[in-house]
Order: structure tokens, then C-alpha cells, then sequence
């Protein structure tokens, strides 16, 4: 089995998410001193949740991927690499490890590793997200990745400060368990919509709306044990057709939320130019966090 390297590497790291003892690969299986014991499956990822959570279903994960792959969220995916490069301590010696905290089917995480390749020899990408359809698709494409089915909201399953740099893109934010699992330092990089993030889309089918002050509500949620380095917005029109318009609503929260009515008006929408509107905070690990 291919993927037994990168298991072994990244054992190291993980802890067991019922007792928090280290996690060991052996025989098929990541297993802590308790004989807590989780099954690798046959794609490589490993799931860590006792029971099944809500999170994105196939199809939303499938619309994404498909979205994904045409390139539009390209520039993104570009900024982010390059402020994570930027922002990485230099010198970093031994594995540098970067989580995708909610990476969905691994887009993000991938391009990243990718580009941080040549720069830093013993690069392991991590990524966990709730959703197992997600995390399936992701393992199966991304080989060099290392995917876990876990829950972002609870303790994470990672040993304290493992981790280089963390990305976490449209996704549940847990302040107090990135504080504990970054090296001090160690860059965060955070992904939120701006407030004028599909506003023609949204308008034209009644969707979702952005949360008001959301840039400053994750400023102050994360200020305790973070310093922010850095804000970069990116805004940028896209032309979509019915297809890609039914991606968007498919592949976000708006999938659990369409009226009837809403439905009606995609099913006549034959093409719309929508702006996208992106901010990343860039933030820091403080060099010592009293929780
Ligand atoms: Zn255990």
C-alpha cells in the first residue's frame, strides 16, 4: 500500500480523539495505548468520529469539485499560497506540516502542497473536514495528502504545536484548539467571504446572506492567542452559465436552505456575471498563549 509512508509520518503527530494518547499505524489501523482503535481506509484517509455527523452530502461535494475544476476560484487558491509562503517562519527545519482545517474534497490543500513542493523538502499536507463523502473524494485524488474525518468544533486530533502553518477556508473556526495545535509563530491563514461575495447571484435567487461584520467578529474572536499580520481582499467578476450558477447554490449552505421559489428563478436563469469577493486574514500564533 502506497499511502503506508505517509501514514507512518504522519502518526507521529496525530492523537487519539477519545483519550488524546498518541495514535500508532499498525496492521491496517491508527491505534493509541488504550486500544482506541480507527480503521485507514481503503482510499488512505482515516475516520476519527464515533458517530456520523452532519456535513456536506456527495452531491454538494460533487457540484464543488466540478466548480472547482473549471479554475474559477484559481486566484484564491494563488493567494493563498503565496501568503503562506510569505508567512512561514524561515528556516523551518524537519516536516513542515500544513493543516486544511475544513478542506472539503481537498482542492486548497493540494495546489498548497503542491506549491510549497520544491521550497521545503519534507512537506506533509493534512486535511480534516466533517464530511466523509468530502474526505473520501479528497483521499482518492490526493494521494500525497493525508485526509481525516473529524470535527472541527471539538479537540482536534493532533498532538500540541505539530503544526508549520494552518489554512482554513470558508470553514468552522475553533480558536482555542488552533492556538494549541500551531508551532508558535506559525501563520493561520483565514478565508471569509467579503461582503460583496456572489451579490448578483444572491440577489437574483433570493440566497443566504452574508453576516453582517464578519471580518471583524473573526478579528476579535481570534485575538487572544493570535496576532493579525496581514488583510487581503480579492474581488473579481465571473461569467457563470445555468450549469455553474447550480454548482454555486448546490456546493454551499444555500443547498439545505432554497426556497421553491428560488428554484424557479435558477431554473430560468440561463447565465449571470456574479462578482466574487474574498478576504484572508493573515494571522500569527502569539509566541506564548495563556488559555
Ligand atoms: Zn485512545
Amino acid at each position: 500500500m502506497e499511502d503506508t509512508m505517509v501514514l507512518t509520518n504522519v502518526a507521529e503527530v496525530l492523537a487519539c480523539p477519545v483519550c488524546t494518547l498518541p495514535l500508532a499505524f499498525q496492521q491496517g489501523a491508527l491505534r493509541c495505548e488504550h486500544a482506541h482503535s480507527f480503521d485507514v481506509a481503503k482510499e488512505g484517509y482515516v475516520n476519527l468520529l464515533r458517530k456520523k455527523l452532519p456535513g456536506d452530502t456527495k452531491e454538494m461535494v460533487v457540484a464543488r469539485r466540478a466548480f472547482f475544476d473549471q479554475g474559477y476560484y484559481v486566484p484564491v487558491s494563488d493567494l493563498l499560497n503565496g501568503l503562506l509562503q510569505k508567512h512561514l517562519p524561515a528556516g523551518t527545519k524537519g516536516p513542515v506540516r500544513i493543516l486544511d482545517a475544513g478542506c472539503g474534497e481537498g482542492y486548497y490543500l493540494a495546489r498548497l502542497q503542491e506549491s510549497l513542493a520544491s521550497e521545503y523538502g519534507q512537506l506533509q499536507g493534512l486535511g480534516i473536514d466533517i464530511s466523509k463523502d468530502a474526505i473520501r473524494m479528497a483521499a482518492r485524488r490526493y494521494p500525497d495528502a493525508f485526509f481525516l474525518v473529524a470535527n472541527l468544533k471539538e479537540a482536534l486530533p493532533l498532538a500540541d504545536q505539530v503544526l508549520a502553518g494552518m489554512v482554513n477556508t470558508f470553514a468552522p473556526r475553533n480558536v482555542a484548539e488552533y492556538a494549541r495545535v500551531l508551532q508558535p509563530g506559525a501563520p493561520l491563514l483565514i478565508v471569509i467571504p467579503g461582503p460583496r461575495h456572489l451579490e448578483e447571484l444572491r440577489h437574483s435567487l433570493h440566497l443566504l446572506n452574508i453576516e453582517e461584520n464578519k471580518q471583524q467578529h473573526v478579528i476579535e474572536q481570534f485575538s487572544g492567542s493570535f496576532d493579525l499580520v496581514a488583510t487581503r481582499s480579492l474581488t473579481y467578476k465571473l461569467d457563470l452559465q445555468q450549469a455553474e450558477i447550480a454548482q454555486i447554490v448546490v456546493m454551499t449552505p444555500n443547498y439545505w436552505h432554497q426556497s421553491a421559489e428560488s428554484r424557479t428563478r435558477l431554473a430560468e436563469l440561463a447565465a449571470l456575471a456574479t462578482t466574487v469577493d474574498f478576504v484572508c486574514l493573515v494571522f500569527q500564533r502569539k509566541l506564548s498563549v495563556t488559555n
